[in-house]
């Protein structure tokens, strides 16, 4: 793909999964589209105008967080006690600075929330209760539990827990959001997640995730997006990775890290790397799920094993390409 010096590049996805073109219908296809239009515009925005890839990185997935349709902020899938706990990390490139959040609940854009850690703590890693009082310290945006309620994705938890044979729980009050555009989510098959990477003019990478997990999660599980390394890796010595699927997998094989090194240790283009990741070492593991990619010289990739996977990318010298569905660009 693209080899523009100096110039920028832009990946967004919003999810894997059991995305073919017979489950969507016309109007969610629709949607899916404007609105991963809508964050890698975003994204574009910033870089166009010298931003930084880390600053496109966060504008875009807080688009994709702030969107009804994605499971990542509003719109997050239920635990199996009716609550979110979400999950979301940022790296930059430049430094090997990390910032990253797990289980959640208060702060409207987790993806900030992993910012603030990276830039404004000492540490990586915030975990539940703690990072939520952190988020506060902080003064970022908070919002109530019922801010991110999505009708579809309640009973998304009733049919997992049904499944399941477990007690359905309460149901939490709430639904800020427009029903109406909430209303054509897609229930991807118990996931979902929303990410982007980013080259600046400045030839720095950056990756962020962002996630509500899976449905029904149950005992504090937390995924691989907020786990530097599984999900999410950046370095300007190689790649910037966000990945989506299925957590337990993408945490042991180190996904993002794992490309990483194909591409700085071996030489690997960033396609090549990419591809051996996804379609050799997680599918021979039994893993099914995707990643986006970009790499300082321009280079942008993705790769995923499933039907579907939500996707855009852009870049200075390329026009918006929107995705869905495996046969697609
Ligand atoms: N990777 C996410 C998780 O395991 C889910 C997904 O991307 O679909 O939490």
């Amino acid at each position: 793909m693209s080899e523009a010096i100096p110039g920028w590049s832009l990946v967004v996805h919003g999810g894997s999964g059991v995305i073919a073109r017979a489950d969507l219908k016309p109007e969610q296809d629709t949607a899916y589209r404007a609105a991963l239009a809508r964050a890698a515009q975003a994204g574009a925005e910033v870089l166009r105008v010298a931003g930084t890839a880390l600053d496109a990185v966060e504008a875009a997935i807080r688009v994709l967080e702030d969107d009804p349709l994605f499971n990542a902020g509003r719109g997050s899938v239920f635990t199996a006690d009716g609550r979110v706990e979400l999950d979301a990390a940022i790296m930059d490139g430049a430094t090997l600075a990390a910032g990253a959040v797990a289980g959640v609940g208060r702060a409207r854009n987790p993806i900030s929330l992993a910012r603030a850690v990276m830039e404004r703590s000492d540490h990586v890693l915030l975990a539940g209760a703690g990072a939520d009082a952190f988020a506060l310290s902080q003064g970022l945006d908070r919002v109530d539990p019922g801010y991110f309620f999505v009708e579809r994705r309640w009973r998304a938890l009733e049919k997992q827990l049904g499944r399941e044979g477990l007690a359905i729980p309460a149901r939490p009050a709430g639904g800020s959001a427009d029903q109406t555009l909430a209303a054509l989510a897609h229930d991807e098959g118990k996931r979902g997640t929303v990410g982007a990477v980013a080259r600046d003019t400045h030839g720095d990478v950056a990756a962020g995730t962002s996630t509500g997990g899976t449905t029904g999660k149950r005992w504090g599980r937390i995924g691989d997006s907020p786990l530097i390394g599984a999900g999410t890796y950046a370095s300007n010595r190689s790649a910037a990775v966000s990945g989506t699927g299925e957590g337990e997998y993408f945490i042991r094989l180190g996904v993002a890290h794992a490309i990483c090194a194909l591409v700085e240790l071996r030489g690997l283009s960033l396609q090549a790397a990419v591809d051996r990741v996804i379609q050799d070492e997680l599918t021979a593991l039994g893993g099914q799920g995707g990643v986006i990619a970009v790499a300082p010289d321009g280079q942008m990739a993705w790769s995923f094993n499933t039907s579907g996977m939500y996707r855009a990318r852009v870049a200075d010298d390329q026009a918006m390409t929107v995705a869905i569905y495996k046969d697609e660009a």
